[in-house]
């Protein structure tokens, strides 16, 4: 059962603008009604209601409960995987346009922060540091690809000393410092997202799960207390989806990902933790991310599981891992500790789609959905109104089914996962 109000974690004590809600309860029709509200279904919504249309969007909790207000706020550059690894497998012009797609992604994430005046620290920079040795040579290759065949020179090679220096530790061996990408934090842009949305036209119940919706043209969506009839629906639940429909479950698996934050260490103190304050995370399987907040504490992501149950104690769950990095942060305090679930896919690429011509839907964004999913919003807004081209290019991709289907893929995933952060561990 989905619980009704915000989870306890830095990004709620430190929300702007939670405002009353409003619950689904009557009959409604409305042009397109979309279901969840985090970054995809609040940009979708957003984006539509700029079109003309009107919009209702359906959370089951609050705006911005799910994965959208609880993560690591990092903006990345890209799409999930490298451009080397997307023009192997798609070929060089696909690689290409998937590459203006995350292009757009970042600098529409960007404009909306200017455009809304959203209050959401945003900030530039992003270091990812290799964690092993072997992984340096791939950094530096990808480096120089980028530079040279994607023109893109806001990203360098960082030796490893100067990674050091930038982040008071010597564990990495290496890093890139990427100054396109960035670091903000995710409840208020999603909660400034959906007062730009609000603003547009867009009617927001919150507190109103969809039961169960109906495959016809117009689409009925059914809450507890209300109907809504719609000429399109958007389903942009991602890792919350559960049971709403077996289809779109079957090509992406929850999982949960965690994150501590520390007490505020003073600007000398995270400075000497963080140098620059960017973002930094690392190349294990089960990636390390931190970063410093607006109020300089270190909020570190590390750790995550496989099953329905959060860990019973997160900030001992996630210490040891930071702990790993910053040793120095032996007695520094832990002020919250929180946990989300994240859809991820089996090749890390997003899914996009269609049920039928009329419901659309943009889920499985691997840990990378900071950026991509503002514009999988704007690109569901264009395929409605009939430009369908760069939704095209995103749904094209392949989104094969986890084996097992939605029953039997946890024991496999299990297994795979666990092997593959147990090779961290080594
Ligand atoms: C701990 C953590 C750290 C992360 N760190 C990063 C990071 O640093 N950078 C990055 O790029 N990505 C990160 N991610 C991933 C990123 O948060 C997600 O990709 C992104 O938020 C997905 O947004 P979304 O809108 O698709 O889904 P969500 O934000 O999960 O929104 C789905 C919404 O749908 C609602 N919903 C579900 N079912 C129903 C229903 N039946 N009726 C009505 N509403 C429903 C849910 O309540 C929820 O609010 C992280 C994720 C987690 C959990």
């Amino acid at each position: 059962m989905l619980s009704q109000d915000y989870i306890d974690s830095y990004y709620t004590a430190t929300a702007i603008g939670i405002g009353d809600i409003r619950r689904a309860n009557a009959n409604h029709r409305c042009d397109i009604c979309v279901i969840g509200a985090g970054f995809t279904g609040v940009s979708a919504a957003l984006h539509l209601a700029e079109l003309g249309y009107e919009v209702i969007l359906l959370e089951a909790n609050r705006v911005g409960w799910g994965a959208s207000g609880r993560n690591g706020g990092q903006l990345h550059t890209g799409q999930r995987k490298w451009q080397s690894e997307l023009e192997e497998l798609f070929g060089r012009t696909r690689a290409h346009e998937l590459w203006q797609l995350a292009e757009e992604a970042k600098y529409l994430v960007k404009n909306r922060i200017l455009k809304h005046s959203i209050q959401c620290d945003y900030k530039p920079g992003l270091l990812h540091t290799a964690y092993k040795k072997s992984d340096v040579q791939d950094y530096k290759s990808e480096v120089i690809k980028l530079r040279q065949d994607y023109h893109y020179h806001q990203i360098r090679y960082v030796p490893r000393e100067e990674v050091s220096e930038m982040l008071g530790t010597d564990i990495y061996h290496g890093g890139t410092l990427d100054n396109g990408a960035g670091h903000l934090h995710p409840l208020n842009y999603v909660l400034g997202l959906a007062r730009a949305a609000r603003e547009a036209g867009v009617v927001i119940y919150e507190n109103s799960p969809v039961l169960e919706f109906s495959q016809t043209e117009p689409v009925k969506i059914k809450t507890q207390k209300a109907t809504v009839i719609a000429d399109y629906a958007v389903l942009a639940c991602n890792g919350y989806l559960d049971k709403l429909n077996q289809n779109m479950a079957a090509q992406i698996m929850p999982i949960n990902n965690f994150i501590i934050a520390t007490e505020p260490l003073g600007e000398q103190g995270a400075r000497q933790l963080i140098r620059d304050d960017v973002a930094v995370a690392d190349s294990k399987f089960v990636v390390d991310y931190y970063r410093l907040s607006a109020d300089k504490r270190l909020l570190f992501g590390g750790g995550e599981n496989y099953s329905s149950k959060f860990p019973a104690n997160i900030a001992e769950f996630v210490r040891p891992v930071m702990l790993k990095v910053y040793p120095q942060l032996k007695k520094t305090k832990i002020d919250y500790a929180w946990g989300g679930t994240l859809a991820i896919t089996l090749n890390r690429l997003p899914s996009f789609g269609k049920l039928q011509s009329n419901i659309f839907y943009a889920q499985g964004f691997s840990g990378q959905g900071v950026c991509l999913t503002t514009l999988a919003g704007k690109l569901i807004a264009e395929a409605v109104s009939g430009t369908a081209e760069r939704f095209d290019i995103m749904a094209e991709l392949p989104s094969p089914e986890f084996p097992g289907g939605t029953l039997l893929r946890y024991p496999g995933l299990v297994a795979g996962m666990l092997y593959y952060s147990l090779k961290d561990k080594l």
